[in-house]
């Protein structure tokens, strides 16, 4: 029996197209016995319901609960546009997210060398970043509870959302980012908004709480607003942040912007460790979406998928040298000057999915 097993669900659109690339590069890890995997697939979102009527099937979740890691491509189209709410592609991605409790959204920017130029800042700000923002996954303002539109008897409504977080949720997720930090470069950012928010209150004093643990890791604390105008002017001031499911969102999209594209970025979501084994259910997905105007052409960069098989090395397998290889892989071809479609810079030649893919396998 494989030591390890992966779940392979590469879902709609562009999706099918990258997780050709994993396949491969599995296959060769496997062969150099570097690895050790089993890899299993199933199907999910819009591909899911075409053949069951539903976003995903209990079959597959159950198998995306059971295995050592979840690599998902990407869901959703326009060809499931008026398939009923409850069974849109999407539903899919919530359903794991919930079933397999990752509450903790890893989404690393980093620049390489290379496409520096590409960025929306200068060279000079975003050369060698290397962010990690640790996002609140599953609690917070998106599922707190009331969550209501009503009519008023003026003839107006009303909307009402609700941030809840409890010490828990706070602690565990500041445990993850300290953890990490301890991996990189010993230095956390806590975002919040303790000035208006009461949730940012406790949010602070569980973060500084935890710190005391982790002596060692250098904290600061840092307004979200403030935390949004310092990636853009100094980003290289972060090294790990973590901050609620709402400020994440937002906060990571800005530091993706900042290395330039959106077909390099990877994410990893993880859970609680496992009492008895230590083990994270972990799911890891390019930050992409499925890319539907590009879908069936074989140009998708498949790189953020890539790079999220490297985080699942790195974070569910402890492979670091492996994970550190792939990425240096992945910076080599681009040093090189290949670039797909979406990072094309000038009027450079640029190849497809698989001749991205070839290349970064042939540097390995
Ligand atoms: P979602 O709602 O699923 O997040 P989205 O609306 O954010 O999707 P994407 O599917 O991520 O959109 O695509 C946004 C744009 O970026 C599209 O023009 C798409 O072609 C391009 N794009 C996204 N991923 C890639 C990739 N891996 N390679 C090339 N282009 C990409
Ligand atoms: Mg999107």
């Amino acid at each position: 029996m494989a030591t390890h097993s992966l779940f392979l669900l590469p879902g709609d659109g562009i999706g099918t197209e990258i997780m050709l690339e994993v396949e491969k590069l599995i296959k060769w890890t496997n062969s150099e016995q570097l690895t050790d995997f089993s890899t299993d697939a199933g199907l999910a979102g819009g591909s899911a319901y075409d053949k069951y009527q539903v976003a995903i099937t209990d079959e597959d979740t159950e198998k995306a609960k059971a295995a050592d890691a979840v690599i998902f491509g990407a869901v959703g189209g326009p060809k499931w546009d008026d398939v009923p709410y409850e069974h849109r592609p999407e539903a899919a991605l919530l359903r794991l997210r919930k079933e397999m409790a990752v509450f903790a959204n890893l989404r690393p920017a980093i620049c390489y060398p290379a496409l520096a130029d590409a960025s929306s800042l200068k060279r000079e700000l975003v050369e060698g970043l290397d962010i990690l923002i640790v996002r609140e996954l599953t609690g917070g303002v998106y599922f707190g509870e009331p969550k209501t539109i009503t009519d008023l008897e003026n003839g107006q409504k009303r909307a009402v959302d609700t941030q809840v977080y409890e010490t828990y949720e706070i602690d565990r997720i500041a445990r993850v980012a300290f953890d990490l930090a301890r991996t990189r470069n010993n230095k956390v950012h806590s975002a919040d908004k303790k000035n208006v928010m009461k949730s940012g209150v406790l949010w602070d004093e569980v973060v500084k709480g935890v710190g005391k643990d982790y002596a060692d890791v250098e904290l600061h604390h840092i307004l979200a607003d403030n935390a949004a105008m310092q990636l853009v002017r100094n980003p290289k001031q972060f090294d790990v942040m973590v901050t609620d499911n709402l400020f994440g969102d937002i906060l990571s999209d800005v530091a993706a912007m900042l290395t330039g594209s959106l077909g390099m970025l990877p994410s990893a979501s993880l859970g609680s460790p496992d009492p008895a084994t230590g083990k994270r259910k972990a799911f890891y997905e390019p930050v992409h979406g499925s890319a539907p105007d590009i879908a069936g052409k074989g140009i998708a960069n498949p790189i953020a998928m890539i790079a999220s098989v490297a985080m699942a090395l790195r974070y569910s397998f402890g492979m670091i040298e492996l994970a550190t290889k792939i990425e240096n892989a992945i910076s080599a071809v681009l040093s090189d000057g290949l670039r797909t479609g979406d990072i094309a810079q000038d009027n450079r030649k640029t190849v497809g999915t698989e001749e991205m893919g070839a290349a970064i396998l042939a540097k390995l």
